[in-house]
């Protein structure tokens, strides 16, 4: 297969309906993107599956789904309103504005860990090496500015500076706003660990390369509140259990790898990412961020709640310390999108476009189609009502066979169900494997528990 580019699965995915650009009809808007029928359907399952290993699966993680919008004063001890920012540099030739650090860390091929560089360093170093502007390749930088990424919006009738809010750039922070909620709610005990899956808002510089990153995105986080002695074994916990979950999702062993944090914040004793090699070449995919005591502290502090934990067993009182694990909902999707992506050349020499999503992930589980429309119409869509009570199934009876298949290979569907004359005459279908394009026959009262035993995570 020819190397997979960016723009070969931003059209594949416009044309059979994983995502389509945002506000399409009005020639779009930027770095928004729409997901349509099977794109939903994929991103759903990703986050589904990732719901049932992180929370359903551990009896000691507590979901919940926090207001987008809050209070300010969270974001004010958070340390957002201050510092959430990025340096920005533009190009006065073309107007085109760049992250110093992202220019730096290119050039450099990342060898240079321009996080760690301060403005005038980096302004520095950018000089000395006379690095250019991408877009223009002219060499005239404005000075290197802070540039803040919340997006801010007006509560109530009046644009006041007093009625600002934010759209949340993290939701982690409704994890700690909620500690002692869950705490007391579900009576739980340290260790315990909160999660949630929602949107955030960043305005990002240089948004940009489809879903990777874009200015709307999901999170899927989770907060483990523990004791300071144990953190450093539940951050090593994260670490592979963020990563086994990313492989046995799908992603190769070789396409993934951890990357240590330079530069760490002054309450940290560890972070890392774990960076995936997209067709733009290695990015972060997930953080595991070790965050001292940091947030709780300062949500005591602004709001003036003790947020301490008291140990029931031992009656210490003690602020806990907090292991963040977070990936990006869109980012993973693309992942999956690119590592699924597959050209086949089959033996007539044709060849066939297959997504090979792992079953569980599959936007459809089955596609029922009849053979002859005019035979076996009223039997398929017999069995459709049957399958479609259990998993996501899709139906179709234009064209011949063979097209058919294509088209369910390209979106993924992991098994074709052919309605027929045996289906009619002896209760049997074919069943064809997306994978092998072999067929089976099995009777009609099987294929639940035969599809059912294939899709599970
Ligand atoms: P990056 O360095 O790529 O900007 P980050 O370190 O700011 O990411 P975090 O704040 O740790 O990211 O967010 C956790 C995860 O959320 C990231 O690993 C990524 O998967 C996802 N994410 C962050 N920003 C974006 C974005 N603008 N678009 C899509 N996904 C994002």
């Amino acid at each position: 297969m020819e190397k997979l580019t960016m723009e070969k699965i931003v059209n594949l995915c416009k044309q059979y309906g994983f995502v389509f650009p945002g506000s399409d009809i009005y020639d779009g808007f930027a770095n928004t993107w729409d997901f349509g029928p099977v794109g939903v359907e994929l991103k759903n399952n990703i986050k589904k599956c990732w719901w049932k290993r992180f929370v359903q699966e551990d009896p000691n993680t507590y979901g919940v789904d926090a207001a987008i919008l809050m209070n300010p004063r969270v974001w004010e001890a958070s340390g957002h309103v201050q510092s959430f920012s990025d340096p920005k540099m533009d190009c006065k030739k073309c107007k085109q504005r760049f992250r110093a650090d992202n220019l730096i860390e290119e050039y450099s091929n990342g060898s240079v860990a321009a996080e760690a560089m301060s403005n005038e360093q980096m302004q520095d170093y950018i000089a000395e090496n006379h690095i250019k502007c991408p877009n223009c390749g002219g060499f005239d930088w404005s000075e290197i500015k802070q540039f803040k990424l919340m997006f801010e919006t007006n509560r109530g009738t009046v644009e006041e500076n007093k009625n600002m809010v934010y759209l949340r750039p993290e939701t982690c922070q409704g994890e700690y706003v909620n500690f002692l909620n869950v705490q007391r709610s579900s009576r739980a005990k340290i260790p315990f660990a909160i999660a949630q899956i929602g949107k955030s808002f960043r305005n990002e510089i240089t948004p940009g390369n489809f879903l990777f990153r874009t200015i709307e995105f999901e999170q899927m986080e989770l907060q483990k509140f523990c004791k300071d002695e144990d953190s450093i074994k539940f951050y090593d916990e994260y670490k592979s259990k963020a990563i086994n979950f990313i492989k046995d999702i799908g992603l190769s062993d070789d396409k993934l790898r951890f990357h240590d944090h330079d530069k760490l914040a002054h309450y940290a004793k560890a972070a890392c990412d774990i960076q995936y090699k997209f067709p733009i070449g290695w990015e972060e995919l997930n953080g595991i961020h070790h965050r001292g005591t940091w947030d709780l502290s300062r949500h005591s502090e602004f709001s003036g709640k003790n947020l301490e934990y008291l140990d029931p067993d031992t009656n210490e009182k003690y602020i806990p310390t907090v292991i963040e694990y977070s990936i990006g909902a869109d980012r993973l999707t693309l992942a999956i999108l690119c590592e699924a992506y597959d050209e086949e050349t089959l033996e007539d020499g044709t060849t066939r476009e297959v997504m090979r999503f792992k079953p569980f992930l599959a936007p459809y589980k089955v596609a029922v189609l009849p053979l002859v429309k005019k035979f076996h119409k009223e039997k398929a869509d017999e069995v459709y009502n049957m399958l479609c009570k259990e998993f996501m199934c899709t139906y179709d009876e234009t064209g011949n066979i063979g097209k058919r298949y294509r088209r369910q290979d390209v979106i993924g569907t992991p098994y074709c169900i052919t309605i027929d004359d045996d289906t009619i005459n002896n209760n049997t279908v074919t069943v064809r494997d997306r994978d092998t394009m072999k067929q089976i026959t099995i009777n009609i009262d099987e294929i639940v528990d035969y599809i059912n035993d294939k899709i599970k995570f």
